[in-house]
């Protein structure tokens, strides 16, 4: 069974055997098709793909090395170079195989190359399939600042299969459900405490769907984050920051959505102390998410490194450090910017929880 949400410009495709896909390629002459995967996606998903498009024999791969420390200028470049010499031209079509490192970067490629060529998203993670393939950002990150280039550019459509989720490793799925965890606690208290009893192992494609009819009706509201968008970035300003921070001091990874997990318990905080949210949807948040999701264990020696992530972070403006804080569980609002201070008291918060 097929399920559509349907966006400004393009619809998210619930199915299983990509069937609508297949369909899809057929009914547009394309000049050229190109795959982009990495090392994993490649090796996983490209044969489901594969063996989902029976009509599609001729095609390019792109292949680039799996990890956020390749969503940069350099890989993109590589992926530009091979557009070019395989004579790739407006009328050609890019299909984005994998997580949300490979929808963003072959977004962003697909739509500065010759000013713009068409995509597709076809999400393998949890995370991209709840969040990254949705709502047209694109981007790579430069000097470890998180996605500081990148475009809004819808892609012609999403296709989503669980089936590329049997081959996940269980640690990539967990952060995936950070975001859905977003989702609930910025726009729906039911959904958040349908969440709080499903096993992040345990989701399904109800589930899955209902994320993105969150997402997607936020992002076809404020397309470009002039406004209500900016309620997805959640737990994103200090969760950014942990996760540049993370990445650049190499000793210990984190995963976007484990540094979302980290940001949000933060920014919970602040909500709390700032914007009104009662002490018991804090005590519930914060309970939660910290026993879901792997502790980070940093002190103070740290905070200002991760403060210059912040000030650096592209939704400020005039160097104000702007937060989505939640009013209450379901509910958020945006525009907040605080003081130094109150960060930092954040960030004690958090440190404390392991003491
Ligand atoms: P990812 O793309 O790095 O994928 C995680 C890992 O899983 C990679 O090693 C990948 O090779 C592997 N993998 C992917 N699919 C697989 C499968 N089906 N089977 C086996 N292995 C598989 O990471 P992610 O968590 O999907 O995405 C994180 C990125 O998404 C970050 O760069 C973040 O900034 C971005 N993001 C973008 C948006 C947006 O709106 N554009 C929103 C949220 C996150």
């Amino acid at each position: 069974m097929v399920h559509e949400i349907k966006s400004n410009t393009y619809s998210v495709y619930f199915d299983q055997q990509l069937k609508v896909l297949a369909d899809f390629l057929d009914r547009n002459s394309y000049s050229k098709i190109f795959i982009l995967t990495d090392r994993n996606t490649g090796e996983h998903c490209l044969p489901v793909l594969l063996k989902a498009l029976p009509n599609l024999s001729n095609y390019d791969l792109v292949e680039i090395d799996p990890g956020e420390e390749n969503k940069n200028i350099d890989f993109c470049i590589g992926i530009w170079k091979m557009l070019l010499d395989f004579g790739a031209d407006r009328k050609s079509l890019m299909i984005n195989l994998g997580g949300g490192v490979i929808t963003d970067i072959g977004g962003f490629a697909a739509s500065t190359f010759k000013r713009g060529m068409d995509f597709i998203q076809v999400p393998t993670t949890l995370l991209s399939q709840v969040d990254a393939s949705v709502g047209g950002k694109t981007g790579i990150d430069m000097d470890g600042v998180k996605n500081i280039i990148g475009t809004f550019t819808q892609p012609k459509a999403v296709f989503i299969s669980t089936i590329f989720l049997n081959t996940l490793a269980e640690r990539q799925v967990v952060s995936g459900f950070a975001e859905m965890v977003k989702h609930g606690l910025i726009y729906d208290r039911d959904y958040f405490n349908r969440l709080l009893t499903t096993s992040p192992l345990a989701i399904d494609e109800k589930l899955i769907f209902h994320s993105v009819t969150i997402k997607n009706a936020v992002v076809t509201e404020d397309p470009t984050e002039k406004g209500l968008r900016k309620i997805l970035n959640f737990g994103h300003t200090i969760g950014h920051a942990v996760e540049s921070y993370a990445l650049a001091d190499g000793t210990l990874p984190l995963l976007h959505g484990e540094a979302i997990a980290i940001g949000m318990i933060c920014e919970a905080y602040l909500s709390h102390r700032f914007n009104g949210m009662g002490k018991e949807d804090l005590d519930t948040i914060v309970q939660y998410i910290y026993q879901l999701f792997p502790a980070y264990h940093f002190d103070a020696a740290i905070y200002e490194s991760l403060f210059t992530y912040m000030v650096n972070d592209k939704k400020n403006t005039n160097g104000n450090i702007g937060f989505a804080l939640l009013k209450q569980i379901g509910k958020c609002q945006y525009d907040h910017y605080l003081e130094k201070e109150a960060i930092m008291e954040s960030l004690d918060f958090y440190c404390s929880l392991h003491n």
